[in-house]
């Protein structure tokens, strides 16, 4: 008898093939399980996506596990040094790859390139049926069994799995039984953008603070760095309407010589930022991982990181054996993550508060810590354990 997808037993069905649900599928079928995945955009749509993301240099090993990292080396550029400053005062700190024992802080790679590494080893295994211009609409968690409904060229679909993972980056099913997501609005927008400067940028990621808010200068590419500047809505949409010299003018007096004299700017693009978390999930035979359980401020870096270490432990715990989707599998799975991604959310919120608030005599404080954190090194090499690592569940 020939078995139809929807009473396949035992069957991992992963929703949405983005950067996290894609590993996910990788890092199961290099521990011999199958999965399908449900995309909604048509096949190679990413692929031209020029977001820079930051990968940690722990997020460059999972990627050399799971064989892509080869095939990426070249389009990404090395972060060497980290150089943490607060506008208007001295103190400052040097993170540096050298010092502690990594050829790289981190990366800085398109989305679009990831997404076509990740989509070819996709296509060159044997267990990941990938169905893309697929959109899930809705997960129905049983006592059993998900039930995934789908649609796909214009028909409509459903599939039976003993284990639904949401990896649609949060933004499309957010009304599941069991499922609450908690929002707080930072009122702040991101601005991106890539930026040409005077002087070469010897691999050195600037991370500024500013009242207005956070801002961050990440070398992309031979010559230039790419974007993201921070800041309340209104005043980002000013900046967006400004002609490319004012522009240039803003940036140069927000994030001073370092760089020298910017000169050219791409298209600017922003997106609003928030905090969103889920409660812990309740409902079987459902994960959440990636951008889809948490969703944080760009300040540290961490979010996409932490969703790939979401997908990489998701895989190692199905891996040992655990019965996918049971109440044991799903604890244990939720007890792993549980200190990387509230501890990525505790740090990021906590830095955007700290370097948003004006009361008088903090900025000071702010320039104080800077200042002594790069007197430290066991606290320096505690922050760069973090932001390559995670915190270790
Ligand atoms: C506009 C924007 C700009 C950003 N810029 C930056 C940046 O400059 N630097 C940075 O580090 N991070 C940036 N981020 C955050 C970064 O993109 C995320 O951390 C990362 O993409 C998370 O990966 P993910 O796989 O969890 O989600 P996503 O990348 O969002 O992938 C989710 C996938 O699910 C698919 N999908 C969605 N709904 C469904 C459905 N119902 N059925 C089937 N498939 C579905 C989508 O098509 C997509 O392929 C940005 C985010 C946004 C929204």
């Amino acid at each position: 008898m020939t078995r139809s997808t929807t009473d396949i037993p035992h069957h991992i069905v992963i929703i949405g093939g983005g950067p996290v649900g894609a590993t996910l599928a990788l890092a199961l079928q290099q521990q011999g399980l199958a999965s399908t995945v449900l995309e909604s955009r048509a096949q190679g749509a990413a692929h031209a996506d020029q977001r820079a993301l930051a990968l940690s240099y722990g997020s460059r090993l999972i990627l050399e596990r799971l064989g892509v990292w080869d095939e990426l080396a070249a389009q990404a550029t090395a972060i060497n040094t980290i150089h943490i400053s607060q506008r208007g005062s001295f103190g400052r700190t040097l993170l540096q790859a050298s010092e502690h024992d990594q050829p790289a802080l981190g990366y800085v790679l398109s989305y679009g390139a990831l997404s076509a590494a990740l989509d070819r080893a996709i296509a060159d295994g044997d267990s990941i049926a990938m169905h893309y211009q697929s959109e899930a609409s809705a997960i129905l968690p049983g006592p059993n069994h998900a039930q995934v409904s789908y649609r796909q060229q214009d028909a409509d679909r459903q599939l039976q799995c003993t284990l639904a993972v949401l990896a649609d980056g949060g933004r499309s099913l957010g009304d599941i039984p069991g499922m609450q997501r908690e929002i707080v609005e930072y009122g702040h927008d991101a601005l991106v953008s890539k930026v040409q400067c005077e002087l070469p940028h010897d691999n050195i990621a600037y991370e500024r603070f500013t009242p207005a808010g956070p801002m961050a200068l990440l070398p992309n590419g031979a010559r230039d760095f790419s974007l993201v500047w921070t800041g309340k809505q209104d005043e980002v949409s000013q900046l967006l309407q400004l002609s490319d010299a004012a522009f240039l003018q803003q940036l140069h007096a927000n994030f001073g010589d370092r760089v020298g004299q910017f000169l050219h700017v791409g298209k600017r693009l922003s997106f609003p930022l928030r905090l969103a978390h889920l409660k812990p999930v309740t409902a079987p035979h459902l994960v959440v991982i990636g951008n889809a359980a948490q969703t944080m401020h760009p300040v540290a870096g961490q979010g996409f990181n932490i969703g790939l270490r979401d997908a990489w432990e998701l895989a190692s715990v199905l891996g040992t054996g655990a019965e996918s989707g049971s109440v044991t599998m799903l604890e244990r799975y939720r007890e792993l993550r549980k200190t990387d991604s509230q501890g990525g959310m505790r740090f990021t919120d906590f830095l955007v508060k700290l370097f948003n608030n004006n009361i008088v005599g903090l900025s000071s404080l702010r320039a104080a810590g800077l200042g002594l954190l790069d007197l430290v090194p066991p606290a320096k090499a505690h922050l760069v354990e973090k932001m390559s690592f995670g915190g270790r569940g």
